[in-house]
């Protein structure tokens, strides 16, 4: 930040106090991730001058000699990285390409149905919030009782009951495998379309660590920023006969222009997702995970479903008698992020809920293994039991800042040659 430090000091040493605290916290937040320091370039070149409104070779403005270069790039790796036949690139996040997916597939006042969002859906899969919960009939689905799995047989009688234009498979708070398959299969017997939001596992799909939900969706849509490792933007894919009516209802119908810096920082971060070391980093986010998960459980916590399958892990704190935001904020102090959650049937408030959600993403990134997930289990355990004890929470601080300087923030981590 050179220029920054004259130009405008209090940005400067805002932005330098955030470089500190990502450097120094165990950022569990699953959403969230480091990119390498060749995406923060990317994100921040002489793209951001740039107007662009179209696609490329039919654009609004002249000077596109290079955008579209750039997007056309950002394209065909998309397709590549995740085997689809089309890819629009352009919306600014996960939550404008869901709901310009949903506008390409179905009316306002038609019926959506998803994951209700206290059993781990997403606000824009139509909860009453959300514009996607005004616009259109949302129909939701939940869990089974027991298992807190997708409960397939519920979803199929329910979307033979409403007749939904979309069903939406994928979750922001749901730790196992989804069958894409039989998703497809439910949608297709009621004449829907399937539409997964892949935005939390796309890191693992690209890596190969996770079920790919592309050969069984009409359109998939995903954040770039949270496994996947890119700046904050997000992805449609979809089969080539909807290419016309997705990107139609990204540009004109949602967006104006593609913001062309953070595009560039797409194709880099998709460069590094086509990478071995990123199959390599996959796998450890889910093997991570496990043992997480595992470990909790072997120190008497109840985690949601029993353990986990991708980088998630949702735990129900009902058993020891504390609410998520309390334990979220003496975790933050001691130096541990992570966030408080709704677990499936919640009986408490949503911003006071009975859970708190945990991912390995970003803690794979600057190195931790198994060996460190199996710590940080022990400090979590450690600051439950004590959630107003200064003195334990200064002493696991001090622990959990000594972790972070032994394994520094890597400014690359790929080697795309
Ligand atoms: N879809 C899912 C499953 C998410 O978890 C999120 C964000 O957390 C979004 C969509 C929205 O993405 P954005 O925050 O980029 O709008």
């Amino acid at each position: 930040y050179d220029r920054l430090k004259t130009h405008d000091p209090e940005i400067y040493n805002l932005l330098n106090e955030e470089e500190t605290r990502q450097q120094d916290s165990i950022r569990l937040i699953p959403s969230e991730n480091y990119v390498s320091m060749a995406v923060r370039e990317a994100t921040g070149s002489c793209m951001t001058n740039k107007y662009s409104e179209g696609y490329p070779g039919k654009r609004y403005y002249e000077g596109q000699q290079v955008t579209d270069k750039i997007e056309n790039l950002a394209i065909e790796r998309a397709k590549q990285v995740f085997g689809a036949e089309h890819a629009c690139v352009q919306p600014y996040s996960g939550s404008v390409a869901n709901v310009a997916v949903y506008t390409a597939f179905a009316d306002p006042g038609d019926t959506i149905l998803a994951l209700s969002l206290p059993f781990g859906g997403h606000l824009t899969h139509g909860w009453k919030v959300s514009v996607t919960g005004k616009f259109f009939n949302a129909v939701h689905y939940t869990l089974e009782d027991d298992s807190d799995l997708i409960d397939y047989d519920q979803i199929e009688k329910l979307a033979l009951e409403c007749k939904p234009k979309v069903i939406v498979s994928g979750a922001t708070a749901y730790s196992r495998h989804i069958d894409y398959a039989r998703f497809n299969e439910i949608a297709k017997k009621v004449g829907a379309a399937h539409v997964c939001d892949m935005a939390h596992v796309a890191g693992l799909v690209a890596a190969g660590a996770h079920p790919n939900p592309v050969p069984h969706s009409d359109a998939v849509t995903t954040t770039t920023h949270k496994s996947l490792r890119g700046p904050r933007g997000a992805l449609i894919l979809c089969k080539e006969e909807h290419a016309a009516k997705i990107n139609k209802a990204v540009f004109p119908g949602m967006q104006g222009g593609p913001h062309m810096h953070t595009i560039s920082a797409i194709a880099v971060a998709l460069r590094e997702a086509a990478t071995p070391e990123f199959k390599q980093y996959g796998q450890q986010v889910v093997k991570n995970a496990k043992r997480f998960a595992e470990k909790l459980v072997e120190l008497g916590f109840d985690v949601v479903s029993g353990g986990t399958d991708n980088h998630l892990v949702l735990i129900d704190l009902r058993p020891k008698n504390i609410l998520g935001k309390p334990l979220a904020k003496a975790l933050d102090r001691a130096g541990i992020v992570t966030n408080y959650n709704t677990i499936p049937n919640d009986p408490a408030k949503p911003f006071n809920p009975s859970g708190i959600r945990m991912g390995t993403p970003a803690v794979t990134t600057r190195g931790f293994k198994e060996e460190q997930m199996e710590q940080i289990a022990e400090w979590i355990n450690e600051i439950t039991h004590n959630v107003e004890n200064d003195e334990v929470i200064e002493k696991v601080h001090k622990q959990v800042k000594q972790l972070c300087d032994d394994f520094p923030v890597p400014a690359n981590f790929v080697n795309p040659a």
